[in-house]
């Protein structure tokens, strides 16, 4: 039975880099309009699981996507814009001023009329509170800024879900808030969103549903409370002891 709450669901995804199995029999369900967050130790395959998710990476498995079943066939470079991503290091591109890293995609992937994605990369910067940066370029922004600006970008494309990865861990703490507050504000327009953060405490509020990775394994997965006030397994109530202080 197709689910269309899912947006997208990934069955028995397996995942090799040559001999080293990095993602072992991954069942991964997302529903729309809805917040899911990948907690787990470093090297656990968090940063792999999201890059397959919009096939950066190759891998073995069944992907459906809105019940439709991408295989060989799909033209992928057009499946991607279905995907925003973000990423620790924000990549933006350094040669572009702020609105030309926007509208970027919009204008050159997407074949759309340039004043339109210029009028939508303003509201777009207006509402992560960088419009006023429009003319800078990203080596003349704070990371929190540059952050704020690449979460601006990559919803240009007007994608379905927007998959973020630790989208915080290279910011000064200063920073962090303001761009978890960008995230919120996304939550609280239902946005579709996968979310892979060491902010602990962030991830207890804003996820719909938690999964936690342990050497390419799903160990244990559910709501927020069931994973910081009722941690079924071991190896989760290990792993938040060491980073969740409340
Ligand atoms: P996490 O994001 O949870 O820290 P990663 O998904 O980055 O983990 O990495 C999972 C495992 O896959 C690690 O052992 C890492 O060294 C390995 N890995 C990741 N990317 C590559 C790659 N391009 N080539 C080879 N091994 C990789
Ligand atoms: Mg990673």
């Amino acid at each position: 039975m197709l689910n269309f709450d899912n947006i997208l669901e990934v069955k028995n995804l397996n995942k090799c880099f040559d001999d080293l199995k990095v993602l072992k029999n991954v069942d991964f369900k997302l529903r729309r309009g809805e917040v899911t967050s990948i907690i787990g130790p470093s090297g656990s395959g968090k940063s792999t699981l999201i890059r397959c998710l919009n096939f950066l990476e190759e891998f073995e498995g069944e992907y459906l996507f809105n019940g439709k079943m991408i295989d060989k066939d799909t033209d992928l470079n057009k499946f991607r814009l279905n995907f925003g991503m973000v990423f620790q290091h924000f990549n933006l591109f350094p040669h572009l001023n702020v609105l030309e890293n926007i509208i970027e995609a919009p204008v050159h992937v997407q074949g759309r009329n340039r004043s339109d994605c210029v009028n939508e990369a303003k509201i777009l910067l207006d509402k992560v509170g960088m419009l006023d940066k429009l003319n800078s370029y990203p080596s003349e922004l704070s990371g929190g800024q540059k952050q704020r600006v690449a979460i601006a970008r990559s919803l240009a494309i007007k994608p379905k879900v927007l998959l973020f990865d630790e989208p915080t861990s290279a910011l000064d703490p200063e920073m962090v808030e303001e761009v978890l507050h960008v995230i919120r504000n996304l939550k609280d327009k239902n946005t579709t969103m996968v979310i892979v953060s060491h902010e602990m405490s962030f991830v207890h509020e804003i996820s719909d549903h938690i999964i936690f990775l342990e050497h390419g394994h799903f160990v244990e997965s559910g709501s927020p409370n069931k994973i910081f006030k009722k941690p079924n397994s071991q190896r989760l109530q290990e792993f938040l002891k060491k980073v969740y202080i409340q």
